[in-house]
């Protein structure tokens, strides 16, 4: 029996159009204004934007009605759904904490708001009748100021109960002009023991060598085979994981067609690079981790040798999987005792 593991999944992205319109009849009288027609609101939540800036304005509208009250009503539904519909054992949830504080608060009440957070997200992904093993990963956000995202690197260190690892978001492009505090940022992880992945190498604008040694994951990195194929060997040498998210190239413009994953998938075969198949946005590409597997099968951009060498590897890299086994060996042994 198979069962998954996720480990590049937002927060903000992971809620479902059917779930989050749901909510807005609910709960939310401006949006449900705003938004009366269901099928109209699925169009315009899922369909594809020209650039990975113009999809991340998406994140805004679900980070507005995700707070400290409403977390719990969204993290049931997607524990839920990814238990049912998506075989789920292990998910990695990211998001920046410091966007679920209430804006009336000032910078340093924010700050301290966050742990609340963090635990809020800790404990109700924890659903004892959809059991998996869940953990967070909290990203910095290229558009923060920088005792914001030191900060939270140091809520990291402080919760290694509900945080595996940090990571840095908010659009590849807006790094450049920062690179050196971001740099610094990792290192001080890394001093303090904290695991680490970042959304690099994802677009053609987002590709910063300087940054590279301080991951233990690379999320996307699809440019290093596309376009930096000769960093392939580094890359394998430190046993950094490829966290490829098919659909969102598409969603973002960064692909127009998934065929060109093919080059990634081959070329990190052959250096023996590991990749992970993800879904960064599942709720919002509505795509779920069986039907990214699907899709890459179907259109013949992998194969089923290479697509459970990938299932394995996203057990192998997961930051807090507590067994030395993949489920699938775990499960064997007791369905056919
Ligand atoms: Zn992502």
């Amino acid at each position: 029996m198979a069962l998954y593991a996720d480990l590049h999944r937002h927060l903000g992205g992971s809620v479902v159009p059917r779930v989050l319109w749901r909510y807005f009849q609910r709960r939310d009288l401006e949006l449900s204004e705003r938004f009366p027609d269901y099928a109209e609101f699925e169009e315009f939540y899922t369909r594809s934007r020209n650039t990975l800036d113009e999809y991340l304005e998406l994140h805004t509208l679900v980070e507005s009605v995700q707070s400290a009250e409403t977390l719990p009503y969204f993290i049931y539904r997607l524990i839920r759904g990814a238990y049912i519909f998506e075989n789920l054992a292990y998910l990695e949830l990211r998001y920046t904490p410091y966007l679920r504080t209430s804006e009336a608060l000032s910078q340093t009440q924010r700050i301290d708001e966050m742990a609340k957070i963090v635990e809020i997200v800790g404990k109700t992904s924890r659903v004892p009748e959809y059991p998996m093993v869940t953990s967070q990963i909290l990203c910095t956000h290229s558009r923060l100021p920088y005792a914001v995202n030191r900060a939270i690197v140091d809520l990291a260190a402080q919760m290694p109960e509900y945080v595996c690892a940090i990571d840095v978001a908010g659009g590849d492009s807006h790094y450049a002009e920062r690179l050196d505090e971001f740099i610094q940022l990792y290192e001080y992880a890394r001093s303090r023991g904290i695991k680490t992945t970042g959304h690099l190498y994802e677009t053609p604008d987002g590709c910063y060598p300087e940054l590279l040694p301080y991951l233990m994951r690379i999320g996307h990195g699809i440019q290093i085979p596309l376009r930096y194929p000769h960093l392939l060997k580094d890359v394998a040498a430190r046993n950094q994981c490829l966290e490829v998210c098919p659909t969102t190239y598409l969603k973002t413009g960064t692909l127009d067609d998934l065929h060109h994953l093919k080059t990634v998938f081959d070329r990190c075969f052959d250096a023996g690079v590991d990749i992970a198949i993800c879904t960064d946005n599942a709720g919002l590409h509505n795509v779920r981790l069986p039907f990214e597997y699907e899709n890459l099968l179907t259109q013949d951009v992998i194969d089923f040798r290479q697509l459970q060498a990938c299932q394995e590897a996203a057990f192998r890299h997961a930051f807090a999987w507590p067994h030395d086994q993949p489920p699938a060996s775990l499960l064997t042994e007791a369905l056919t005792r």
